[in-house]
């Protein structure tokens, strides 16, 4: 039942197995407590190239019991390689001959072996060396040295970055062609390449890592989950919807590691650790790999794999019983070639408070759908387009804020409602109020009262629907306008998006979560609490699954709308699937079901409205 639980073997555990018996009899143990059906077996990582025979010899031992498949490492240095990039992890130039060679010798020793080989993520182009750049200006007119190069990224320069980008992604396409499948297919004709790619995906395009070209190369792809402490673990889900959104049903796995992230050598929370996990099992992919086999036995880790353990048949219970596909505020897929400065993982941030999302191709956008237009897509897509097609937006702070300074002239001004005399007012202003109908409310419990809201519009049509207040004047931090026949709702809270989580009174968020509701016809209420690190993901045959990721209990209500509903609708659920949420009280009326929902301490559940 879906997901497959795998696990991927580095070679230095290969060929340790090879010649320790306890210990591969010790790995076996813990592959089947965890329920793990597939070993990955990589032959090489950091200058590590196993032997053939030591693959054999490790593919014999476990493919009596698990499904076996290749793995690799490649884009990893070692000593016997050609130049390389030192990022704290050392990763090859893609320009020299040396590396290019054992590329091709480290694919076609395991295309000898497998039928189907995963590669780990470090496969990108990372080098900026003379010889590189160099090319980079033989191709593009440029007259750079390394030094001025990396000073150009640190002022973001938009030119050389897309130049770069197009560079990275036209050299890392012909290399995977030439010198990773090309090899592997001449060994094993029908062996099949799947990609994985990291989570960082801002960084993809400008890496070369652009799944147009890529997707014609490799025969799948499998993305990286990783959350890490300090993040936000929605992004986990949300990198698999956005990488499906480019590759379809190339997408085969979702990978995540025991990593920490502020420091690699210690592990993630426990907590983090089986949110991430959940969040991969929710982006309903066939397969979910462990990182790595070897850390399944270091005991700082042994809570995290015990619990995982438990976890992994309720993941397979709850996601093998959904038959739809998730809904969500609609984000175009877009590939920028260099990632937003404010607005980074903004999507995640939305997510922790209750907003659902979903990425979609352009073209698939259509009439009646609410899109969110953030900093990332000013200059990328058409805006007035979608208006044209009837789609309603969402517009974040920051995608404001550049429309207000004209990046989209003066019909910007008129899509937002907005005077032609100073359309900004300001980028940011202190406030320690908001008002909403007509209601004044201050957080200042144990905390400043003080906080920064921006930007502020000069608006000249518009219905606000919360302001701010520093006590003098009053400003709109969120508005409705209307252009063309269509909503134009513009948030103006803040382009810092932690905060959006956690700074602003509640009333802010459920006002964001309500413009949602108001497409999806499914959503969260807030009861009593203030409600972040909750998500919800609803999904089209009716199941609507339900995330809280506090470290206490949670209520809230989850609203259906009868006549709104983009998902399946044709019974009141009365129990959840998983039994750990408490539904406390179920109203209904001709229009609306609303469900009081109790919510233990970091947990998870669903119910099931068809
Ligand atoms: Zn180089």
């Amino acid at each position: 039942m879906k997901p497959r639980i795998a696990t991927f073997m580095t070679a230095h555990t290969v060929r340790r197995i090879v010649k320790e018996k306890d210990y591969l009899n010790k790995l076996k143990n813990i592959f089947n407590e965890l329920n793990i059906e597939k070993v990955y077996i990589e032959n090489y990582r950091s200058g590590l190239q196993v032997t053939t025979e030591e693959l054999r010899k490790a593919r014999k031992l476990l493919e009596n019991e698990y499904e076996v498949s290749g793995g690799t490492c490649i884009g990893t240095w070692g000593e016997d390689w050609g130049r390389y990039a030192d990022y704290g992890f050392k990763v090859i130039c893609l320009t020299d001959n040396k590396n290019l060679n054992l590329l091709a010798k480290v694919m076609r020793q395991a295309a000898s072996v497998f039928d189907e080989i995963l590669i780990d993520d470090f496969w990108a182009n990372w080098c900026y060396c003379n010889e590189c750049i160099s090319r980079f200006n033989e191709q593009y007119g440029f007259n750079l040295n390394v030094r001025s190069f990396r000073e150009a990224l640190l002022r973001k320069d938009p030119q050389i970055m897309s130049c770069w980008a197009d560079y990275s992604t036209k050299l890392l396409t012909d290399v995977s062609k030439r010198y990773v499948v090309g090899p592997a297919k001449e060994v094993n004709r029908d062996v099949k390449v799947i990609l994985k790619v990291a989570e960082w995906r801002e960084n993809f395009h400008f890496r070369g890592l652009f799944f147009n070209a890529l997707k014609n190369v490799f025969d799948g792809f499998y993305v990286g989950t990783e959350s890490r402490e300090g993040t936000q673990r929605y992004g986990s889900f949300y990198i698999i919807e956005y990488v499906r959104a480019f590759v379809g049903n190339k997408l085969k796995g979702a990978w995540f590691d025991t990593y920490n992230g502020y420091e690699l050598r210690i592990p993630i929370g426990i907590n983090t650790y089986l949110e991430q996990g959940w969040h991969s099992a929710l982006g309903l992919v066939d397969e979910i790999t462990l990182f790595n086999a070897r850390a399944l036995l270091e005991e700082e880790k042994r809570e995290h794999f015990e619990r995982m353990g438990h976890e992994i048949p309720l993941m397979k219970k709850l996601c093998g019983s959904i038959k739809g596909e998730s809904v969500g505020l609609i984000r175009p897929a877009i590939q920028p070639s260099q990632g937003a400065i404010f607005e980074r993982y903004l999507e995640d941030a939305l997510g922790m408070i209750g907003v659902p999302l979903k990425v979609i191709p352009l073209e698939h956008i259509k009439e009646g759908d609410y899109v969110l237009i953030t900093e990332e897509d000013i200059g990328y897509i058409d805006i007035f387009e979608l208006i044209e097609r009837g789609c309603n937006l969402v517009v974040s702070s920051m995608a404001a804020e550049l429309i207000a300074k004209g990046a989209l002239g003066e019909s910007g001004l008129e899509l937002l409602g907005l005077s032609k005399v100073m359309p900004l007012r300001y980028e940011a202003k202190d406030v320690h109020a908001f008002v909403y109908k007509g209601n004044v409310i201050m957080l200042e419990h144990r905390r400043p009262s003080g906080m920064v809201i921006g930007p502020i519009l000069n608006l000249e049509r518009g219905r606000v629907l919360a302001y701010a207040s520093d006590g003098k004047e009053s400003y709109p931090v969120i508005y409705i306008s209307e252009y063309k026949g269509t909503k134009v709702y513009v948030l103006c809270v803040t382009k810092y998006m932690p905060y959006l989580k956690m700074m602003y009174p509640e009333i802010i968020r459920q006002v964001v979560r309500d413009i949602v509701l108001e497409y999806l016809g499914v959503g969260l209420v807030r009861y009593r609490d203030a409600l972040f690190d909750v998500s919800v993901f609803p999904y089209t045959d009716g199941t609507v699954t339900l995330m809280n990721m506090n470290d206490y209990g949670v209520t809230f209500d989850l609203v259906l709308d009868k006549g709104k509903a983009r998902i399946e609708f044709s019974k009141v659920p009365k129990d959840t699937v998983l039994g750990k949420a408490k539904i406390e009280h179920i109203s209904e009326d001709s229009e609306k079901i609303s469900m009081h929902i109790r919510m233990p301490q970091n947990s998870i559940d669903a119910v099931k409205f068809a």
